[in-house]
């Protein structure tokens, strides 16, 4: 006898993408439950974007305050205590998280706090519960991944530099992309003595060559010691500190080494023996367009595809897939990938929308290439070293501006606004006939020639 499926929706995982598709699903008037084994959510809110950028605040201060003299205010010397921001971003984050939960109930979402197991392509166990579904959405993101290394149990990760009991006062940050960087200008800013190794001849694979070589030579400047193409071949403990071998047959004592090598997908223990889906060798689900897995009726959207690891990407597909299931509206068309905002909050920021110039140049050949490297007018009074780049890359043969990229304070917050642009396919000469905003480090943007 068929049991009748009481939820429209079940989401494995409160995190971004499920507690949007959840509330979305929910206001289309679907029956949802949602389960969430760690924190409401998810990676973003608890142990991502949010105290991360809240640290990325806290960095700025040192710099800040030797600025200030320059602007003529006596400061007494500064001191920073870890705890405190450590313990006010603690009280903010479990403000966030009892948030979450009020959106949820008032969507009329059931919230379920039990690690969830797909028994069947229409069943969920949760804990003691089965839960019947017609649709089941994984939205169980991912967790810091480690490699191999002899020692690797003595790496911290990204989680836990949250909740740290005290801060190091040298640390080894190994990787060379978005968490590492960040790790890296955030640690050094609250005083911390950094080294940071990636085993390539560059950090930040991916983003544009001139931005990579002025992150690596402003970060250097300040005074973060960056050890490219050398990897870490073993990590020792000696006492409490750290001992580093590195494959150059150098060592490093440190007080702490955290690896920020990358994530996989949560997927472990997620499917009961003789349900079977589609997963990449990492464990990554796969999904067509639509975010249906090889099984029907379940879907799979952020990080768990190991696609964009992005908030506002796993946001996008949440939402998506939501309407498609429930609205009456459904979307006319797949989500677009091509041309996605992005910012690394390393000191300089990175803003980034559109190709690299190495891109661009594969997909268009002739392109015009505008690039300005300046002191802003905020550092003009004293002796700091800090300057922006600002890069446009545009496409000869149509004049629409392919990439563009900024290093440099508030790259985000500026690179968002040019985003719209970029979306609508804006020319140079768009760009051209924009008038500043002066005296601004954006303007630079649309007054490059
Ligand atoms: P998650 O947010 O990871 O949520 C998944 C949830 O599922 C988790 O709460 C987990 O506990 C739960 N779960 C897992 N398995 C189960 C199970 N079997 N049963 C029940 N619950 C389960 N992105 C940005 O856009 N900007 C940033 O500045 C940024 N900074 C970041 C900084 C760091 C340090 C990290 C680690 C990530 C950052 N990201 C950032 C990436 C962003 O956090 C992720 O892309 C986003 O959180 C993905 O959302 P998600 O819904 O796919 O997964
Ligand atoms: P990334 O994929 O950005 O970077 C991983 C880094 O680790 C790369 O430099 C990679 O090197 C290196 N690496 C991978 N495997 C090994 C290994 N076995 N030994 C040594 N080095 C290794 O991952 P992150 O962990 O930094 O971040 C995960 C994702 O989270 C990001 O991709 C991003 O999507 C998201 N995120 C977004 C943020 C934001 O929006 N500001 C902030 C933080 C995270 P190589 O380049 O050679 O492969």
């Amino acid at each position: 006898m068929s049991q009748q499926p009481p939820y429209d929706l079940v989401v494995i995982g409160a995190g971004s993408g499920g507690v949007r598709a959840a509330r979305m699903a929910a206001g289309f008037g679907a029956r949802v439950a949602i389960l969430e084994s760690r924190f409401l959510g998810g990676t973003c809110v608890n142990v991502g974007c949010v105290p991360k950028k809240m640290f990325a605040y806290a960095s700025e201060f040192g710099e800040l305050f030797a600025l200030a003299k320059d602007y003529g205010f006596s400061v007494a010397s500064p001191s920073f205590d870890w705890a405190t921001l450590r313990d006010n971003k603690t009280r903010e984050i479990t403000r966030l998280n009892d948030i979450y939960r009020r959106l949820l109930v008032n969507a009329g979402v059931e919230i379920i706090e039990a690690h969830g197991q797909i028994i069947a392509p229409d069943q969920v166990r949760a804990g003691e519960r089965v839960l019947y579904a017609r649709h089941i959405l994984i939205a169980t993101g991912g967790r810091p991944f480690v490699p191999d290394v002899p020692g690797r149990e003595l790496a911290l990760v990204s989680d836990d530099l949250f909740s740290l009991p005290a801060l190091p006062r040298t640390v080894a940050v190994v990787g060379g992309g978005y968490i590492a960087t960040e790790f890296a200008s955030i640690l050094h800013g609250l005083g911390v003595t950094v080294h940071q190794f990636y085993r390539g001849e560059l950090f930040l694979r991916g983003f544009d060559d001139d931005i990579r070589q002025f992150v690596a030579r402003q970060m250097q400047a300040q005074g973060v010691a960056l050890h490219f193409n050398t990897g870490v071949r073993r990590i020792e403990a000696m006492g409490d500190s750290r001992r580093l071998h590195l494959d150059n047959g150098e060592t490093l004592d440190v007080d702490a080494v955290f690896y920020a090598t990358g994530r996989v997908p949560n997927t472990e223990g997620l499917f009961a023996e003789g349900v079977s889906v589609r997963q990449r060798d990492n464990g990554a689900i796969e999904v067509d367009n639509g975010y249906r897995t090889s099984v029907p009726g379940l879907y799979a959207l952020g990080d768990v595809t190991d696609r964009v690891q992005l908030t506002p990407v796993a946001l996008a597909e949440g939402m998506w897939l939501a309407r498609t299931l429930f609205a009456d509206d459904k979307p006319a068309a797949y989500l677009n990938y091509e041309n996605i905002a992005t910012a690394v909050f390393c000191h300089p920021n990175i803003g980034t929308i559109g190709l690299t110039e190495q891109q661009a140049s594969e997909r268009y050949g002739k392109l015009r290439i505008y690039r300005s490297d300046f002191r802003p007018l905020r550092y003009t009074l004293g002796d700091s070293g800090a300057r922006t780049l600002m890069k446009l890359i545009v496409d000869d043969a149509s004049d629409k501006v392919v990439g563009l990229h900024m290093a440099g304070d508030e790259a985000g917050e500026i690179v968002q606004g040019f985003a719209v642009a970029i979306t609508l396919g804006a020319t140079k000469a768009d760009f051209d006939r924009t008038l500043g905003i002066h005296p601004t480090a954006a303007e630079e943007f649309v007054t490059m020639r």
